[in-house]
């Protein structure tokens, strides 16, 4: 991979805020995100939207959702396909270090790890015929529940047509077959001691993030209601004074230039 760019006066650098697990059981925990990014001044960032939860919240079923990811489109939001149930359908396969991580921190999530080539085509498209009947326009970017996915499922979003597909510290673009490095840290909702293995990675993500040319924060909702994330706020809220400023992934793609190959 090559040098990322560094951040320079001309282009100040960019700064995604990525709220991930956007659907229907978690409203109170997105509403209570997007209000204190508002008060941070962001409209601008990312929402992960998993249009069937657990297979039995589909997000076009509920109203009162539908109005707020159609809202947060229209204000600037880029919406982004998570996954279609983010809950595993059968045994996890793929390289054995991706079964690991996935193992320690996806454990009952990693979708797109337990799916067929067609199954993984299929909940795409599933997934984009629920983006369509809440009005929103169809995704051209792909996160899979845990970042994880197979070979197989990674051909079957190249073969859906997806352009972007987004990894824990990568935006690939798959038709230009490059990647920008993104340095990521935030809140993962995982509680206890992962969540404490989260918080040690954000600290070494800020000691070599250093001049990035982008840097993601990412949220999860709080099962426990006590708003966990809200140092990821107050985090970002540091950044944006330090001159970052918010954006999205499709933001990143547009700066142009040539993104260092991999
Ligand atoms: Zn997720």
């Amino acid at each position: 991979m090559g040098d990322a760019p560094t951040a320079s006066a001309a282009v100040r650098p960019l700064l995604i805020i990525s709220l991930h697990d956007v659907a229907p059981p978690f409203e109170a925990e997105i509403r209570a995100q997007v209000g204190e990014l508002a008060r941070i001044g962001v409209s601008r960032f990312v929402a992960k939207i998993v249009p069937n939860w657990h297979g039995g919240n589909q997000v076009s079923a509920h109203s009162g959702f539908r109005e707020l990811l159609t809202g947060l489109e229209g204000g600037g939001v880029q919406t982004v396909l998570h996954g279609y149930e983010h809950r595993t359908r059968g045994p996890v396969h793929g390289s054995p270090i991706r079964v690991a991580r996935a193992q320690l921190f996806a454990r009952g999530t990693a979708e797109f790890m337990t799916v067929s080539n067609t199954q993984a085509r299929d909940s795409i498209a599933r997934g984009w015929e629920e983006f369509a009947a809440c009005g929103l326009a169809v995704p051209n970017t792909f996160c899979a529940p845990g970042w994880l996915m197979t070979d197989e499922a990674e051909d079957a979003i190249v073969e859906s047509g997806i352009r972007y597909l987004t990894g824990m510290f990568t935006l690939h673009d798959l038709h230009r077959l490059c990647v920008w490095p993104i340095a990521a840290e935030g809140y993962m909702g995982a509680g206890g001691l992962q969540e404490g293995g989260v918080q040690m990675l954000n600290g070494l993500v800020r000691l070599s993030a250093r001049d990035r040319f982008a840097h993601k924060i990412y949220l999860h909702p709080d099962l426990s209601g006590r708003q966990g994330w809200m140092g990821s706020i107050r985090r970002a809220a540091s950044l944006l004074s330090q001159g970052w400023t918010a954006g999205t992934f499709a933001d990143l793609a547009a700066r142009g230039g040539d993104p260092p190959g991999e």
